[in-house]
């Protein structure tokens, strides 16, 4: 598959956003969020200088395996670009949160195919009917409870009276 990586500018500044992704229209969505108000990246810092100055160039497309290695690369251009680029994360070693939301940023066809495909929706009600059918014993009751209802088992009457005897 294709990746890319992109570089946004403003006439405005020399400074630049450098990303990566496997997104051709990465850049609507950077212009569609930051209208939306939802755009948290740094790249939000050259929309508030104008959104008209902006503009969008793919630097490199490559072919790439995995996730580490599309961030290697990113991480090679932010190096080469050090001193210009508005970014202020190193591509790898952002916090996991973060990590995650640009992953599924980035995949996210990928990820929704993949959440919609029969077999996984089948997988998962199957895994889904077998954590219902498994019980633990309540000593205290001493019955078989449902492992999944055992919050909403321990705030109940029965269990509580059992307890104070
Ligand atoms: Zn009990």
């Amino acid at each position: 598959m294709d990746h890319y990586i992109y570089k946004i500018s403003s006439s405005k500044t020399d400074k630049i956003y450098i990303g990566s992704t496997n997104n051709k229209y990465r850049y609507s969505e950077h212009t569609s969020r930051y209208t939306k108000g939802l755009l948290c990246e740094n790249s939000k810092k050259l929309f508030d200088l104008g959104i008209d100055e902006c503009s969008f160039e793919i630097i490199e497309t490559f072919k790439c395996n995995s996730y580490e290695e599309q961030l290697d690369k990113e991480q090679y251009y932010l190096d080469k670009f050090k001193d210009t680029v508005i970014n202020q994360n190193r591509a790898k070693g952002l916090p996991k949160k973060e990590q995650n939301k640009r992953y599924y940023d980035n995949n996210r066809e990928k990820i929704i195919k993949y959440q919609n495909d029969p077999k996984q929706v089948e997988q998962r009600n199957k895994l889904e009917k077998e954590r219902q059918k498994v019980y633990y014993h309540c000593s205290t009751c001493n019955k078989e409870v449902k492992k999944r209802n055992k919050a909403r088992h321990e705030k109940q009457k029965t269990h509580i009276n059992a307890l104070h005897i």
